[in-house]
């Protein structure tokens, strides 16, 4: 192994392969060979690897205007937060850089808004299983089993819930609550889904209860589900929602969202040096106009239902478990807690996908990943499950 691996923090168990151009779903290693892309940064990358729209908003931008401090307005910064506010539903966007971070800019709104309106209530009910981010606060308010020991004492003020149990959520608040945080579909746990009947009770409880109904569709939003947020759905909208992968579709771009009510920081309560920057803003405006097309949209269904239909199929017919998931997120359940001998062995024949747990296979590939890739995919597949 070169000189250069060796300096690289050893914070992943990587494959010996190093990775030098895509385009689409396909990805190219430093030895020529290529791979199909089932992770595609995992789901980051909604438009495939370096889409010709994505390569003319930085070129264009680059020259033009890359930071100028986020003591000014920019005028991407503006287009981004109008885009994202009018396909979401909601008020008013702060940019930045990781979905950890716009998670941890949730808990933040979340607890102001608690000291303003709920007489300083700052627990946050969250979800076992659930995947927030790696800053201190968002892994405290993650329900991930490997999180629970590690870098304690965690950041107080977090309670854990079943999933899809309201009656577990309904005890569960109390009057030092101030929200509750969810993910649509919680994808580092295995694309576990919350059911749609549980989130629209979700939102009337919240309602009722006087909390906020914090939604995390870091993995989730801009069209992986096929409508440009997941809560679409169940016909409810949070208070509070946070993007990130896919709104840069491959550069580092996030955004926390509130509505109006929620909304509550003052000048001085967040910020950073690269929030909003016009580059990555530039980035985000160029993928969300393509992605919020209703006809892009109903692609994204349509290429989900084939694979989905596909992978049933296959499963099926080799013995192994459910597919779960909607759009193009989506798990395969394995029989053997085999996961990682899957991708390993996908790899070498020149497959990427991920195994988040040993019993599971997910699959996140590019939004505009076509039916014969999905073909190919489930070819170079089945002799690695079989
Ligand atoms: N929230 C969810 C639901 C995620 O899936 C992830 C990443 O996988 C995050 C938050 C953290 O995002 P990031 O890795 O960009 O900090």
């Amino acid at each position: 192994m070169s000189d250069t691996l060796d300096h690289v923090m050893k914070v992943a168990t990587r494959p010996p392969v190093v990775m030098v151009e895509g385009a689409g779903s396909w990805l190219r290693d430093s030895e020529g060979r290529t791979y199909l892309d089932f992770v595609q940064g995992w789901a980051v990358n909604c438009l495939g690897h370096c889409h010709p729209v994505m390569v003319e908003a930085i070129r264009t931008q680059a020259a033009r205007l890359i930071n100028c401090s986020p003591a000014y307005y920019n005028e991407r910064m503006a287009r981004l937060a109008t885009l994202i506010a009018e396909s979401s539903g909601l008020d008013h966007v702060f940019l930045c850089n990781s979905g950890a971070e716009a998670n941890e800019g949730a808990i933040k709104l979340a607890r102001k808004w608690g000291q303003l309106h709920r007489g300083g209530a700052f627990e946050i009910v969250t979800t076992h299983g659930s995947f927030h981010g790696r800053t201190l606060a968002t892994m405290s308010a993650s329900g991930k089993p490997a999180f629970e020991r590690l870098y304690e004492p965690k950041v107080p003020g977090f309670r854990k819930v079943p999933l899809n149990d309201l009656d577990a959520l309904a005890a569960a608040i109390t009057e030092r609550t101030v929200a509750v945080m969810l993910e649509p579909i919680q994808g580092e746990a295995g694309v576990v889904p919350t059911t749609d009947a549980y989130l629209r009770a979700v939102r009337d409880l919240t309602r009722e209860r006087g909390v906020l109904l914090i939604l995390d569709e870091i993995q989730t939003g801009v069209g992986r589900t096929g409508r440009f947020c997941a809560f679409e759905h169940a016909g409810v909208r949070p208070d509070i929602l946070t993007l990130g992968k896919g709104l840069g579709g491959g550069v580092p771009l996030a955004a926390l969202v509130a509505s109006v009510h929620a909304s509550c920081f003052e000048p001085g309560d967040q910020g950073g040096t690269f929030n909003g920057n016009p580059l990555m803003a530039a980035v985000g405006c160029a993928v969300v106009e393509i992605v919020r097309e209703p006809p892009f949209l109903a692609g994204v269904r349509a290429t989900g239902d084939y694979l989905a239909e596909r992978l049933r199929a296959l499963s099926a017919e080799l013995g192994h478990g459910e597919v779960r998931g909607r759009g193009l997120l989506l798990a395969l359940a394995l029989t053997r807690g085999e996961g990682q001998k899957v991708v390993d062995t996908a790899l070498e024949r020149g497959l990427l996908i991920n195994a988040p747990r040993p019993d599971t296979l997910r699959f996140m590939p590019a939004l505009t990943v076509t039916r014969d890739e999905v073909d190919r995919m489930l070819a170079l597949l089945e002799p690695c499950l079989a």
